[in-house]
């Protein structure tokens, strides 16, 4: 058996038991530069010059086997390569081993596309026994010998130019088929035709491997205001990059080469890392693709700057099944994106409990304000000392269909990440300030109504043209609200203290919520144009009880602080009767909390005040202790 290394040339195939055939077609179909000296001359010899030029028109590239088997090695060998041949020459009998006819049947199994003649030297079989043992097939010629070399070497020509026709037209469809039309990496079929086979090697030879999901930042908004054709754009420079940026990848650690890029579709790619050493080495990759993606692009006047949201799983540890691998990868990233951008996280087990209730909540929630599924409930506050209804608190409701009852600190997160907390931000605002306005017509002796507000809400562009609006379409007298916010609005917010003070521009109260636990800067406070602090919960757990000594002495010193300061002070989550009096010798000026009522329906709190007012107690008297 020999074998010739070039691969311009086309591939045949001869198998025959008689080496002197070999010999003969190879005199016939490689040409004379690639041959010995002496077998040149011999074949200026026996051809002639002008005869040669004439049937020298191809060159091909020749192997030799004596056996079928032998020839099936060589097949299978060449397939695996990407280098199939084109045409193969068999002989009808080569004991001991297979005919002719069964080796055409054994190499089509390997490779369907190859194209046969089968040499005979005398009738061994009938045409009809061939189709009948093989198929028809129009990949088969039938030559008898003696044969005559131009007569092979056209056959060789037409069959070969057969042969690459079909290959093209194959290589089309599968570019089709395989590659995506906009960046020319390979699509979803092949990524996922490419993992399976990956996951196989990896569970057989007990390697490693890792699936990175790559996402980018933003690219709708882009898509957006860019226009689409600008997108487009923008993904194939993606696309390039994420290719080169792996073909160097040799330099990173552990990581072998071939590695596998797909786009999975919109600005979804994937990296199959088929073998690494370590978990940690698809970490280096993914920090090389964001710094690789990062660079700034030119597109006319603008320069876009394009980060990845990438989520890392490892297998087979993280899934040795392709669904669950992907899942996994895909959840990664959601969490990569959500805490992003520009971030890549390895997937935890605990991911997919969370993400899933996130995403659960998120598409429940975009209907959520359409289908009418959320209300507003109000929690009174109280004067300590006179125990009137100081003001109601309104908190946000959700009652869903499928989900059941949602606790506001499961979905507002969720709302603030998806944005949907500006609609809804605004609902709650009207529905409070409407049903506010309406008590007050209806004689119920409301002073306040407190609506809460996150700071992604309060730095919304349109956050004080909203107030405006809401407070002139629903009436409502501007110094009966209270807008409550947490203390973390003044971390880092410079814009903040114009806000503020357009608030009291607009007569509105502010107060500050979960007020200790946001290690406010003190000084700062002092600048604020703010009107309460409402003392956190947590620091009433413990206070008055054993050990609680540390919050009740911080009780006490944000109660002397907002008296200092002017300030009004509300202690909230008060539970306890012994809490309550504890207040009460702190001489806090206000209390909330289950001790003295939940938060009511709208019905609740009318038929409260109802009974407040027919009580003996005079007007507004705490009746609920
Ligand atoms: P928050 O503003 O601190 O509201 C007080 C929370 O404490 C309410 O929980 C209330 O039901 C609960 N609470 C009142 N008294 C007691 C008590 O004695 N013991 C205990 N353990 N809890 C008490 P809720 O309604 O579940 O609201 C939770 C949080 O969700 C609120 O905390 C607020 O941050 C947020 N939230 C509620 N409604 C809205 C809204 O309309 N917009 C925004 N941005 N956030 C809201
Ligand atoms: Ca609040
Ligand atoms: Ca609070």
């Amino acid at each position: 058996m020999t074998s010739n290394k070039r691969t311009r040339s086309f591939r045949i195939l001869v198998v025959d038991d008689n080496a002197a055939i070999h010999e003969d077609f190879r005199k016939i179909l490689v040409k004379a530069k690639h041959r010995s000296g002496d077998l040149q001359s011999m074949e200026a010899f026996l051809f002639g010059a002008a005869n040669r030029s004439t049937i020298s028109a191809d060159d091909f590239e020749m192997d030799c086997a004596f056996q079928g088997k032998d020839a099936l090695e060589l097949v299978r060998r060449a397939v695996a390569e990407g280098r199939p041949y084109s045409l193969a020459l068999i002989d009808g009998r080569m004991p001991p081993g297979w005919d002719g006819v069964e080796t055409i049947g054994r190499l089509w199994e390997e490779d369907p596309d190859v194209q046969i003649v089968l040499c005979t030297a005398y009738a061994d079989y009938s045409w009809d026994e061939i189709q009948r043992a093989l198929g028809k097939s129009d990949s088969l010629l039938i030559l008898k010998k003696p044969f005559d070399n131009v007569e092979i070497l056209q056959l060789a020509h037409a069959l070969t130019c057969k042969w690459q026709q079909q290959r093209e037209s194959q290589l089309r469809l599968n570019k089709l088929a395989f590659y995506d039309d906009l960046t020319g990496l390979p699509n979803r079929t092949l990524f996922l035709d490419r993992l399976a086979l990956f996951l196989e090697l990896a569970q057989r030879f007990k390697k490693n491997g890792a699936l990175l999901f790559i996402d980018l930042d933003n690219f709708k908004r882009i898509n957006d205001t860019l226009g689409h054709s600008v997108g487009d754009e923008l993904l194939k420079i993606s696309a390039e990059r994420l290719g080169k940026c792996l073909r160097t990848s040799d330099t990173v650690a552990g990581v072998s080469s071939n590695e596998f890029v797909a786009r999975l579709g919109g600005d979804e790619f994937t990296v199959v890392l088929p073998e690494m050493e370590r978990a940690e080495d698809a970490a280096a990759v993914a920090r090389r693709i964001s710094e690789i993606l990062g660079q700034p692009i030119d597109i006319g006047d603008n320069q876009v700057i394009i980060t990845p949201s990438i989520g890392i799983a490892i297998f087979p540890q993280d899934g040795d099944t392709m669904e669950t691998l992907i899942k996994n990868a895909d959840t990664a990233m959601y969490f990569a994106k959500r805490i992003g951008p520009n971030l890549f996280k390895y997937y935890q087990e605990s991911m997919t409990a969370t993400a899933l209730k996130r995403l659960t909540i998120e598409n429940h929630l975009r209907r959520a304000i359409r289908s009418d599924e959320f209300t507003l409930h109000y929690q009174p506050q109280f004067e300590l000392s006179t125990g009137r209804v100081s003001g109601l608190e309104a908190l946000l409701r959700w009652e869903s269909p499928e989900l059941g009852d949602v606790p506001p600190l499961e979905f507002i997160p969720v709302a603030e990440e998806c944005g949907l907390i500006i609609t809804i931000g605004e609902w709650v605002l009207r529905t409070a300030c409407r049903q506010a306005a309406t008590w007050v017509k209806k004689g119920i002796p409301l002073q306040r109504i407190a609506v809460n507000f996150s700071v992604n809400e309060l730095t919304h562009p349109n956050f004080l043209k909203m107030i405006r609006r809401v407070l002139s379409e629903t009436t409502l007298e501007p110094q009966l609200l209270e807008i409550e916010i947490t203390e973390s609005v003044f971390i880092g917010n410079e814009g903040i203290m114009a806000i503020l003070n357009a608030l009291k521009d607009m007569r509105l109260r502010i107060a500050i919520d979960d007020f200790g636990t946001g290690y406010s800067n003190l000084f700062r406070l002092k600048e604020m144009p703010i009107d309460c602090l409402k003392i956190d919960r947590s620091f009433l757990n413990t206070c008055g009880v054993d050990g609680g000594m540390k919050d009740g002495a911080i009780i006490c010193a944000i109660i002397d602080m907002a008296q200092a300061m002017g300030l009004r002070v509300i202690a909230e989550g008060v539970e306890t009767t012994e809490q309550a009096d504890f207040l009460k010798e702190k001489h806090c000026q206000e209390v909330q909390g289950y001790l003295f009522s939940r938060p009511m329906s709208t019905q609740q709190v009318e038929s409260y005040f109802r009974r407040l007012a027919l009580s003996k107690n005079h007007n507004g008297q705490c009746t609920t202790r």
